[in-house]
């Protein structure tokens, strides 16, 4: 068995070829326990990890493995998804997700890494739980597509009162910034949590589509497990991304990018 594992700071995933057919798992990161005994269970194995959690992986396999960097094994596993989705693209912009959001520039066959923000899965996990009390994912994503983010997100048309806005009136002018202090205590679950994914969505299109301009691109590939079944992110980064003049892309397992790049380099 061949193993690409990419450990990052919530989620393990894990790539592997068994009788030649690529399959994909994950973890939470609380049972990296559970991932090393999985690995070193295997008598032929041989092993390629990446991500910010690799070392402690490595501390407790009884195994070589060979250690690849998150950036580097990120751009590989993407190029892959890529052409098994059958998209040619020479140069993109790469926004992942995860925790924290990494930006990063490919061209000419080659990564940059151009930026990044503290707003990612991380914070749509902490806020929620914060506002709401909600600490499980699926249930966070579920709450929020029914909710309204109407009576907490001001956007530009409501500051424009009977006056044509400069820019698009549906434009987000403030995430939270609604007059909350009437509301605060009538507001449900589900709206704060749709107006958290919408944060979290629109800080992490905006300063996207920034990025895409600084690097000269149009095409941006989202990938992360906060986009896991989660068509409410999804929706929101899509409309921001393109009434920006840019063009979101999802990629088809995307959040295994960095452990099918890692897989890719298991020799
Ligand atoms: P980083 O790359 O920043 O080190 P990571 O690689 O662990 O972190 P990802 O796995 O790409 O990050 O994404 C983690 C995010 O995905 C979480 O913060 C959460 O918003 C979302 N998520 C999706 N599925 C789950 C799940 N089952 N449990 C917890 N979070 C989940
Ligand atoms: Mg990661």
């Amino acid at each position: 068995m061949i193993f690409g594992i990419d450990a990052g700071g919530t989620l393990i995933k894990v790539a592997y070829a068994k009788n030649g057919t690529l399959q994909f798992t994950k973890f939470p990161i609380a049972e990296i326990e559970k991932v090393a005994s999985w690995v070193n269970e295997q008598s032929e194995s041989r092993v390629c990890i990446t991500g910010g959690k690799a070392g402690v992986l490595l501390s407790l396999l009884n195994k070589k493995a060979k250690e690849i960097m998150e950036f580097e094994a990120t751009h590989l596993g993407v190029k892959f998804l890529l052409e098994r989705m059958g998209r040619v693209e020479d140069s993109y912009l790469v926004t992942n997700v995860g925790t924290g959001t990494s930006i990063h520039c490919i061209e000419n066959n080659r990564q940059e890494r151009i930026g990044g923000t503290g707003v990612g899965g991380g914070t749509l996990l902490g806020l929620s739980h914060l506002l709401t009390g909600v600490t499980n994912y699926e249930e966070i994503v579920r709450m929020a597509g029914t909710g309204s983010r109407d009576r907490i997100d001001l956007k530009v048309k409501h500051i424009y009162e009977g006056k044509e806005p400069p820019i698009s009136g549906e434009l987000t002018a403030s995430n939270f910034g609604n007059n909350l202090f009437s509301v605060a205590a009538e507001l449900s679950r589900e709206e704060l949590l749709a107006a958290v994914l919408g944060l979290v969505g629109e800080t992490v299109s905006t300063v996207s589509v920034h990025a895409a301009k600084q690097c000269g691109v149009s095409t941006i590939i989202y990938i992360g497990s906060s986009f896991f079944e989660n068509p409410l992110l999804k929706e929101v980064v899509t409309s921001y991304t393109v009434l920006r003049g840019a063009q979101p892309l999802f990629l088809e397992n995307g959040e295994f990018s960095g452990a099918v790049g890692a897989l890719s380099l298991v020799k």
